[in-house]
């Protein structure tokens, strides 16, 4: 099945996304943070900006955070800046440089299981399995039968996606299961005719059998409705440069969040991401000199 997957890949797979023709792992940490919660094509552009802006950590530590916070406008949960900021400082701070190493990657601000695992194999080379939405999908149809992963304990998914990995080569083999799971076995209409390995395939072999029926769940609320989404608004105006009074955030909000302004404010001083000058809101570390920034700031 590796075999059969590797010619696969070395055919068909993203060879050409950016993050991939470098094992640097702070650019890689940049990729995966962005990746998180936004959509390659949305991310790619914002990378290459964001490496021509800042290509390693001693240059994202030296900026202002209200810098960094306004680069990362239009991505969407505008904390992963923040937190990729801090990760950049604590990164030279503790270690010198972005590590590759997985357990030191964890102790970093936002970098939770998936990242820190990312990291470490696409930059450090090392064994450990990636479990993102594809890698779990691909691996839970082809190597345990299941039609979707989160009906697996994560733990299994985890030891069986680990295993397939070879003991050299796990990156290219984790690349391409999760290129794979985005071109081919896709979470709706898999491809199984263009697969690699529909003949070792354990869901294709049992008849591609219907997963069991998610528990029904209330609709989700239309996002102008969220906090995220004011918060979103907040941020945005803040990041236009002119420091601003509450009175005038909240005009500028839709009707049915006006209430909340407070609230949203309080929340976004705790992220960090903007913070009260007389008696004017702006976005955080707004004004710091130049190379100020990042050492003072608060751990996480
Ligand atoms: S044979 Fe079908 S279900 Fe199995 S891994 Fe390939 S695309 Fe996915």
């Amino acid at each position: 099945m590796r075999r059969a997957l590797g010619r696969w890949h070395r055919a068909h797979g993203r060879h050409d996304l950016p993050w991939r023709l470098t094992r640097d792992p702070y650019a890689v940490l940049v990729s995966e943070v962005m990746l998180q919660q936004t959509q390659v094509a949305r991310v790619r552009p914002r990378y290459e900006a964001w490496l021509a802006r800042w290509p390693d950590a001693a240059s994202l530590t030296r900026a202002p955070r209200a810098a960094v916070i306004r680069a990362w406008s239009g991505l969407g949960y505008n904390r992963r800046a923040v937190n990729l900021w801090r990760a950049a400082a604590e990164s030279l701070e503790r270690f010198g440089a972005v590590p590759a190493d997985e357990r030191e990657l964890r102790a970093l601000p936002g970098v939770g299981p998936y990242t820190a695992a990312a990291v470490a194999c696409f930059a450090g080379g090392r064994r450990t399995a990636a479990l993102d939405t594809n890698v779990a999908r691909v691996t839970a149809r082809a190597l345990l039968g299941e039609a979707v992963a989160p009906t697996l304990p994560n733990a299994r998914l985890r030891a069986v996606a680990t295993d397939w990995l070879p003991s050299r080569g796990a990156r290219d083999h984790q690349l391409a299961v999760m290129d794979l799971g985005a071109l081919v076995c896709r979470a709706s209409a898999p491809a199984c005719g263009e697969c690699p390995l529909a003949g070792e395939c354990a869901w294709l072999a049992a008849g591609r059998p219907a997963p069991p029926e998610p528990p029904a769940k209330a609709p989700a609320a239309p996002f102008p409705l969220t906090a995220r989404f004011a918060r979103g608004r907040i941020v945005a105006m803040l990041a236009e440069g002119a420091p601003l009074r509450t009175e005038e955030i909240v005009a500028r909000l839709p009707a049915r969040h006006r209430p909340h302004c407070e609230r949203y404010l309080d929340a976004l001083a705790r992220d960090g991401l903007a913070a009260p000058r007389e008696g004017r809101w702006e976005l955080a570390g707004e004004g710091a000199a130049q190379g100020t920034s990042s050492m003072a700031s608060p751990k996480l």
